[in-house]
């Protein structure tokens, strides 16, 4: 542990006292309430989804079954609510089992054109109905990253999703990559709502979002950002943002090359 000394101000021009902090207690302390706060945050989220369920299920008990219409209309809330707790459930497996490092595991070569032309291609549909140009400026080839792929892939999944969702229609999103001394840099930028200063420390943590109702609203629980962030540490690599509110975000990640570049 590091020591801590900070001498205390007397009321006269001499030091009253010193205060002495055992470092390893507090990283402990914040580690137990890091703790404390997952457990609320998911209690919260799987009750949100819960409590929807149960009010439309009393209503309809209590007879509003008797009308087939409203009927239909409460049993596809349920429906909707019942995906949500689903994809919540998955994504902290998915949490879960990236921060205990139990998933990265087909480590090999990666060629990251390969990957990113293959996710690109996934939201193509998306991208178009909401009118968003996606372009890529990916060289043909670049050195291989050593890795997993679906990992790899996910990060790139989970950053393109965002753009999409907190990008309005017409704007554009550009997803790049070159190589950077003996590292491998992808980046994905957008033209969306961006993200406010203040918020930019605390996005890449578990269930932090900007505007809660908003993100909900779109089926975010916040933990795309932990997940990338996880997969990118395990590769050794780091990920971070830059953002303007109004005119857009930039995510970019670096991973060491496969192969160190010869000299
Ligand atoms: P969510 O599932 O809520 O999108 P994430 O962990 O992926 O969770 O992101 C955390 C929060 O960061 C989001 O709720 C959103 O407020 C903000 N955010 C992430 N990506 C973007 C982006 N490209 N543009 C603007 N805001 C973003």
């Amino acid at each position: 542990f590091r020591l801590h000394a900070t001498p205390l101000k007397g009321s006269g021009r001499e030091t009253g006292g010193v205060v002495v902090v055992l470092r390893d207690v507090t990283e402990r302390k914040k580690l137990e309430q890091m703790r404390t706060e997952f457990v609320a945050n998911v209690s919260h989220e799987l009750r949100t989804p819960l409590t929807s369920i149960k009010g439309f299920l009393e209503t309809l008990l209590d007879g509003a079954m008797n009308d087939p219409k409203t009927t239909r209309q409460f049993l596809e809330i349920m429906g909707q609510e019942t995906e949500r707790l689903s994809r919540l459930v998955d994504d902290l497996l998915d949490l879960s089992k990236i921060e205990e490092r139990r998933v990265v595991h087909r480590w090999q070569p990666v060629n990251m054109v390969d990957i990113i032309n293959r996710v690109a291609s996934l939201f193509r549909p998306q991208a178009k109905e909401k009118e968003l140009t996606l372009s890529l400026e990916v060289p043909r080839d670049l050195p291989s990253v050593y890795g997993d792929p679906d990992m790899l892939a996910q990060v790139l999944i989970n950053l393109l999703d965002n753009a999409i969702k907190y990008t309005p229609p017409r704007g554009s999103i550009t997803i790049r990559a070159m190589v950077l001394e003996d590292e491998l840099r992808v980046e994905v930028e957008d033209t969306g709502i961006g993200i406010p200063a203040e918020s930019l420390p605390r996005i890449f943590e578990r269930f932090y979002r900007v505007d809660k109702a908003r993100s909900r609203e779109l089926g975010g629980f916040g933990i795309g950002l932990a997940i990338v962030k996880h997969i990118i540490r395990a590769h050794g690599g780091k990920i971070e943002v830059e953002s303007t509110p109004g005119k857009g975000s930039l995510f970019y990640f670096t991973l060491p090359l496969a192969e160190p570049a010869s000299p």
